[in-house]
């Protein structure tokens, strides 16, 4: 799956958790519906009908989130119009209840539904939200006054809405508060996991040839070592190389340190695609390379070693001159059970010098643990 689609399905299962949570309140809600039917507040047909609306709603927008119909629409968390529409089976049995007062727990419920909002909109849009509950239950009362004026007292519905608006305003502007909250410490989350990753960049990786530096080099070294300690060691020797350019220093006093930097993440590109599968390459210091090799034996590294030898020397620089071309020397040494990882680089090191020593531009193996021994390769 693409980051996208991840980021997608991410976004779906939030949106499918918080239609689960409208569900409760649809619940709460039936169980309100439940007692005015039991106190016998309400006909049963019209319970009826109030439950199987809030099924058909519930259902619908748990539909369209698995069938992604959703994400057709300008906002595909739907929020809007799930407290919307939740409204209208709550005014359907407000219209219908024979008791005035049992009105007033479902102007309960409907802030509840509101604060839903918090998780899509502004202050404009929780007032906006605000006064569309109000309107419905406007719209309501005029209905009542109109067909059923015997359940509603105009006088006590004016305090009730007034006091509604204020209650509506208040939610509006606190649940806008706290979401301005909530978007802010997700923005900081966003930096801080940014900065995170640069700084987890900046601490392991080479800022001029983006190789892995020294410090990861030899975590590295330190695992490949604790891995060769453990196997048989004829069967998973650890080889490394340590690759040194040949006069890198007359390269920047001949055409600039700029020149010398570009030679040096030419030369880290291409030790990167002599890479084989779980083989490692870092910049060491300076214009001094190690790769690693693992459960490679001293034949494989010398013919690794001397073949990345050859590529380099036949590698075309575009920024030096057409005839320039760089070398490198390659010390090589296949770590032996038992020898710590300061021994086996010392030698790789001592194999290096010799190779230098030789006239540069040759890959030599390390074969005794000492220096000496490795003179006579
Ligand atoms: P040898 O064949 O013996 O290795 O000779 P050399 O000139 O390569 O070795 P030396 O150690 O004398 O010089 C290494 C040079 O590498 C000196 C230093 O200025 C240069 N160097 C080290 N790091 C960088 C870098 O990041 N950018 C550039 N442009 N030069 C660097
Ligand atoms: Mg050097
Ligand atoms: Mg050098």
């Amino acid at each position: 799956m693409n980051p996208l689609d991840q980021e997608t399905a991410r976004a779906q299962r939030l949106r499918l958790r918080r239609v689960l949570w409208g569900s409760g309140v649809y619940c709460c809600t039936s169980l309100i519906v439940l007692g005015c039917y039991l106190a016998g507040f309400i006909e049963g047909r019209h319970a009826l009908i109030f439950f199987s609306a809030l099924a058909a709603l519930n259902l619908g927008f748990i539909g369209m989130i698995l069938s992604g119909l959703n994400l057709r629409l300008g906002d595909p968390s739907m929020t809007g119009i799930q407290i919307v529409s939740s409204l209208w089976p709550s005014i359907y049995v407000m219209y219908h209840l024979g008791e005035p007062q049992a009105r007033m727990a479902f102007l309960l419920v409907a802030v509840v539904a509101m604060l839903f909002g918090v998780f899509r909109f502004d202050f404009r849009g929780m007032l906006t939200l605000g006064a569309t509950v109000l309107l419905t239950y406007l719209l309501l009362l005029v209905a009542l006054v109109q067909w059923a004026p015997e359940r509603v007292d105009v006088r006590v519905e004016a305090i009730i809405v007034f006091a509604y608006s204020v209650v509506l305003a208040l939610v509006a502007y606190l649940g806008s508060f706290i979401a301005g909250l909530r978007r802010s410490l997700m923005r900081r989350n966003r930096e801080l996991e940014t900065a995170m990753a640069e700084l987890r960049e900046l601490a392991t990786r080479d800022p001029l040839t983006r190789l892995p530096n020294r410090r990861t080099l030899m975590e590295q070294l330190d695992r490949e070592t604790a891995r060769a300690e453990r196997g048989e060691l004829c069967k998973s020797p650890l080889s490394i190389c340590m690759l040194d350019i040949d006069l890198f220093k007359r390269i920047n006093d001949s055409y600039g340190h700029q020149a010398g930097d570009a030679v040096l993440r030419r030369v880290a590109a291409a030790l990167r695609r002599s890479l084989r599968n779980g083989d490692f390459v870092g910049r060491f210091g300076g214009e001094e390379f190690l790769l690693l090799f693992p459960e490679s034996s001293r034949e494989e590294a010398q013919e690794l070693a001397e073949l990345i030898g050859r590529n380099l020397a036949a590698m075309r620089i575009p920024e030096l001159p057409g005839n320039e071309a760089i070398t490198a020397s390659i010390g090589v040494a296949v770590h032996r059970k038992g020898e710590t990882l300061e021994e086996t680089l010392a030698r790789a090191d001592s194999a290096l010098y010799e190779a230098k020593r030789r006239g540069r531009n040759r890959a030599v193996v390390a074969d005794g643990p000492t220096p000496a021994m490795a003179h006579q390769a």
